[in-house]
């Protein structure tokens, strides 16, 4: 028998995340009730009224055909009316937007369609798995771009080389950030659109924590730049701002060439998202629009302050976050990420990811993320404050 899986597999899937899957098991198996904070996956459910709308749907008999893959019409206006009501930017659901079975799925499929073998790509370091992975199926070279705090965790844009620079098809952020939980301002996106109109490149810039930010700071889409649409496309997903993340559901908008490629090379892979779905999404971006919205910043928010402040009073301190569902925690000295993450486990009974699980970069950190109640919290940072005391590298 010839060899089965082909070496691009080999390439994918960063090794920590198994082995956590298999420490967790481990430690589960002892008997030990194992608090996870490691996938972000939101623990909450949908309004009432959208898991509502997805139950008359999927009684509906006319939900059962086919769907479009680009995306229902109603489902792609419903987009183009959030757009304006949260941005201010209009945007033609024709061609400007194309809806995606989940952000995984557009993020792991546009470089197929924009990029040929052997292009450059510049992807943030550290950064969300999918990033690589989807450059590694579409043979392309990635050039990790390095972002770190004593720079608020944004690109020097000045330190890429010209060169590369030039030669870069799109140049990928995502901001607010997982794994970081950093933020950029619309000043920042100014840089960044002259940048890449300099250079030629295009922007895909991933927002799916558009929603999801505190103090009152509220995360600008790249878009609100002046000219940008003609050289950024933009990911949104309902996955995190309306806790739908077993629904897949999601969209890219922006640039029209970009829009039409990805559309064309979903065409001939997948039929699109379940009309049923494509209502409920529908119904979600309403009730966002509407007077009565309750967004779900505020339930982070204080699940944030539980375990900053909490871990705080334990001597680890660390900054509070703007956004997103994670803290991104510098790791007391003498430990690598991976030992203090595997004792934090063996020895608490917490899950939390290494920060060089996301990239070399995160070396030094570990990623928590604020998937429990606040309850469930409290108990995690009690055991980590013990664990703290006692515990030595
Ligand atoms: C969760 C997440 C997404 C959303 O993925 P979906 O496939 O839409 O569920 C996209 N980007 C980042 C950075 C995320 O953390």
């Amino acid at each position: 028998m010839k060899p089965i899986q082909s070496k691009r597999l080999a390439e994918l899937g960063s090794a920590i995340f198994s082995e956590m899957a298999q420490w967790k098991k481990e430690v589960q198996e002892r008997g030990v009730d194992v608090i996870d904070l490691g996938i972000g996956s939101p623990d909450r459910p949908p309004s009432p009224k959208v898991m509502q709308v997805l139950a008359e749907a999927a009684m509906n008999p006319r939900m059962y055909g086919y769907p479009t893959s680009e995306g229902s019409h109603a489902f792609r206006e419903a987009v183009a009316r959030w757009y304006k009501h949260r941005f201010g930017v209009e945007l033609d659901p024709e061609r400007e937007i194309v809806t995606l079975m989940g952000s995984q799925d557009g993020l792991a499929h546009l470089a197929l369609a924009v990029t040929d073998p052997g292009d450059t790509v510049l992807v943030p370091d550290p950064g969300y798995p999918i990033y690589s992975a989807s450059l590694v199926l579409a043979g392309v070279k990635p050039y990790f771009l390095p972002l770190r705090a004593e720079n608020d965790f944004l690109p020097k844009l000045e330190d890429i080389p010209e060169e590369t620079a030039r030669k870069a098809k799109f140049i990928l952020l995502n901001y607010p950030s997982n794994p970081l939980s950093a933020v950029a301002t619309l000043e920042f996106f100014r840089k960044l659109v002259d940048y890449a109109r300099r250079h030629e490149s295009l922007i895909v810039h991933d927002l799916a924590y558009s929603e999801m930010a505190f103090d009152g700071f509220r995360p600008p889409s790249i878009l609100e730049v002046e000219g940008a649409r003609e050289i950024a496309v933009e990911f949104h997903s309902l996955s995190k701002s309306f806790n739908m993340a077993g629904r897949r559901i999601a969209f890219m908008v922006g640039q029209q060439d970009a829009v039409r490629a990805l559309r064309v090379l979903k065409s001939n892979i997948d039929y699109g998202v379940f009309l049923g779905v494509q209502e409920a999404g529908i119904a979600a971006l309403e009730e966002d629009m509407s007077p009565e919205s309750r967004p779900v910043a505020g339930l982070y928010e204080r699940r944030r302050d539980i375990v900053i402040d909490g871990l705080k009073q334990a001597g680890w301190d660390i900054p509070k976050p703007k956004a997103t569902m994670f803290i991104w925690a510098p790791i007391p000295k003498g430990w690598t990420a991976r030992q203090i993450s595997r004792e934090i486990l063996y020895s608490a009974g917490v899950v939390v990811i290494p920060g060089d699980a996301f990239g070399q970069e995160g070396e030094g950190y570990v990623r928590i993320a604020l998937v429990q109640e606040e309850e469930r919290l409290r108990e995690a940072v009690q055991r980590i404050a013990r664990f703290l005391q006692e515990a030595r590298p």
